[in-house]
């Protein structure tokens, strides 16, 4: 799978690049990313990538032609707006989606990570200033995407974040894949196809869920024990402290995941009793 990213700082996302998974996922040739400087898509002496606001206001905005030149450099247009969609035209055509970084797009999510993940090329167009000139979204973008509900000086790190979550979940790249299903906002268990294999689950499936706690040696820390659980040896016990561990953790933390998260009988009994001594607390 390939990233394009479009941004006047190609420089933010070599450290990026040169360390951990996605290092080896590069190296392995799993991944691959494009990273194009907006400035080499000018043509003047300035190499001027912004321009003031259309009825004024704060701030610069990026200008549509640097973007689009980069985009047409990669073989991309307009979106074609045909009144009959011809159901011939996609097809052998790579799984592509451009995308704005932008405070006002649709929040990325777990979800969404694993829809890109299984496209041939992501391409991440990187705001500054006060944003992109609108009619780059109109005319080349898929989505607006947003990394979460505040404002950052710039799409470099919301790329960074897309990248990276998207990643990890392309086949090989995570050395055991059953890793990104067991983690929070992880699959359900009826979705993963990857057991009966005999060997104990670190924990079922997180199914819409947030991760449980984790604890390594040693079994003491600054007075503070390991959950005693966890030290017996009985997976059994272990699945079902880490089940309650992640919906309390869900429940204190994310209470809007619940709703959607894949929950069994047993589970919603837990959820019951985990909630049952704050509701008779209350006036
Ligand atoms: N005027 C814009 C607004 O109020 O929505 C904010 C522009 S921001 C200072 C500059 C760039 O940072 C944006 O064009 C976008 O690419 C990026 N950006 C800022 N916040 C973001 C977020 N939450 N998610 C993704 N990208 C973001």
């Amino acid at each position: 799978m390939r990233f394009e990213i479009v941004t006047i700082f190609p420089g933010f996302f070599s450290s990026f690049f040169e360390n951990g998974i996605l290092r080896r996922a590069l190296g392995e040739g799993l991944v691959e990313v494009g990273v194009h400087d907006l400035r080499a898509f000018t043509h003047d002496r300035h190499r001027t990538v912004d321009d003031r606001p259309f009825g004024g206001g704060e701030g610069m905005v990026l200008k549509p032609q640097p973007i689009a030149e980069a985009l047409a450099s990669l073989g991309i247009e307009p979106l074609k707006r045909a009144a009959v969609p011809d159901p011939e035209a996609s097809k052998d055509v790579p799984r592509s989606r451009v995308i704005l970084l932008s405070a006002q797009g649709r929040p990325f999510t777990q979800a969404l990570a694993r829809e890109l993940a299984s496209l041939d090329r992501v391409v991440l167009i990187c705001g500054r200033y006060e944003g992109v000139d609108e009619r780059i979204n109109e005319l080349y973008c898929d989505m607006e995407l947003s990394i979460g509900d505040y404002v950052l000086s710039g799409g470099e790190l919301a790329a960074a974040v897309v990248i990276d979550a998207t990643m990890r979940l392309i086949p090989g790249v995570l050395g055991n894949e059953a890793s990104s299903e067991f983690e929070s906002f992880g699959i359900a268990d009826g979705q993963i196809v990857s057991q009966a294999d005999g060997v104990p689950r670190s924990q079922h499936g997180a199914g819409g869920l947030l991760d449980y706690p984790h604890y390594t040696r040693p079994a003491e820390f600054a007075g503070l024990r390991a959950p005693e659980v966890l030290l017996n040896g009985d997976h059994l016990q272990i699945r079902r402290w880490r089940r309650e561990q992640q919906l309390r953790k869900t429940l204190a933390n994310r209470p809007d995941l619940i709703q959607y998260a894949a929950l069994s009988d047993e589970d919603r009994k837990l959820l019951d009793a985990i909630r049952k001594p704050s509701q008779t607390g209350s006036p």
